[in-house]
């Protein structure tokens, strides 16, 4: 069967690999759909340390059992639609110990450190999937992406009463802000590109701004009325959202990093002191709470699936695409492999 490989820096390949046999506690897996994921277009490009070559790629599966290894329990069935946790954790490092496995020091993910899903057939420990009755395997395949911005949302304690203001409506951040307002609180879409602030409005946002287009400050301000967001997501990465999350959040508010910036950014950390705020760290997502809370949201079918499906490609347009891709990021939101054409 086929399967599509990040062979080196800025390179890529469909090559013909094994059919793999689950073991026992392991299930087989038909794979439907995986998600391109912004990791897998740094690893092409060389900017992400942890990316081990060759690999295949692919983390955000819409996938179905086909066949079950031994001791996998009959809460498991054949047939069934699930996603997959693909994070490995030690189980004895200090953040696992702490029950934060996502934070391991040493995470494994699929794709990035073992071999990821973009093939016919993979293999995977029960323990593993997560299954959903109505939705369909390319909905499945926006479970893990959307479970980082859920992830970051429960970070940054956000309620009913909070102001959120999302930086960067990528996939991750759109998760974010899809999350924020199912707990009811008011949402601030921000981002340079006015195609992703349309998917946010779909999803339910009220207040969007393009900084490219309008002062940041003055709308947040006007919008807050002069108190500034009570909890800031930064979900871009870059040098000037994180200094502008850090500026702009309320006395008091929390700002939440998701975003890896690419390089060392400079603080001016009286407003740490003099505004009292908490900067939280929030990395990938907790399987047994995001993944369940992300299914039940996608379930309620509110969430614009298809518009955040930017394009639909077949594993031999796999190299072609990424080569684009790394190009040209515009307006994508999320490109699908889909095994079944
Ligand atoms: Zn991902
Ligand atoms: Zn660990």
């Amino acid at each position: 069967m086929k399967a599509f490989f990040l062979t080196e820096i800025g390179k890529t390949e469909v090559r013909e690999i094994e059919v793999p046999k689950p073991k026992s506690g392991e299930v087989l897996l038909e794979v439907g759909m995986v998600g391109f994921c912004g990791g897998d277009l740094n690893g092409f490009k060389g900017l992400f340390p942890l990316q081990e070559y060759p690999n295949i790629l692919g983390h955000e599966v819409g996938a179905k059992v086909v066949e079950l290894g031994e001791e996998v329990p009959d809460s498991i069935q054949i047939g069934a639609k699930v996603t997959l946790y693909p994070y490995q954790n030690c189980g004895t490092c200090v953040a696992c110990r702490k029950g934060r496995p996502n934070a391991c020091k040493t995470n494994k993910t699929m794709g990035v450190r073992r071999p990821g899903a973009m093939t016919r057939y993979i293999t995977t420990p029960w323990q593993d999937l997560f299954e959903s009755k109505t939705l369909s395997l390319k909905e499945l395949a926006l479970v893990e992406p959307l479970t980082v911005g859920f992830h970051a949302v429960s970070r940054g304690k956000v309620e009913a009463q909070d102001r959120v203001a999302v930086m960067g409506c990528g996939i991750v951040g759109l998760g974010a802000v899809a999350s924020a307002l199912n707990r009811g609180a008011e949402v601030i879409a921000i981002d340079i590109d006015n195609s992703k602030l349309e998917i946010a409005k779909k999803i339910g946002v009220r207040h969007t701004i393009n900084p490219s287009q309008e002062d940041l400050h003055e709308r947040l301000q006007q919008i807050t009325e002069g108190d500034g967001p009570d909890v800031i997501i930064e979900a871009v990465g870059s040098p000037t959202t994180y200094r502008s999350a850090v500026e702009e959040v309320a006395f008091l508010g929390r700002v939440v990093c998701i975003g890896y910036a690419k390089a060392p950014v400079e603080f001016n950390t009286s407003l740490f002191v003099q505004k009292e705020i908490e900067i939280l760290g929030s990395r990938n997502c907790v399987g047994k709470i995001d993944f369940p809370e992300v299914i039940a949201y996608l379930e309620k079918g509110k969430f614009p699936v298809n518009e955040v499906i930017s394009k639909v490609i077949s594993i031999d347009q796999a190299p072609e695409t990424m080569d684009a891709w790394a190009k040209n990021s515009q307006g994508i939101v999320k490109i699908m492999l889909d095994l079944e054409i």
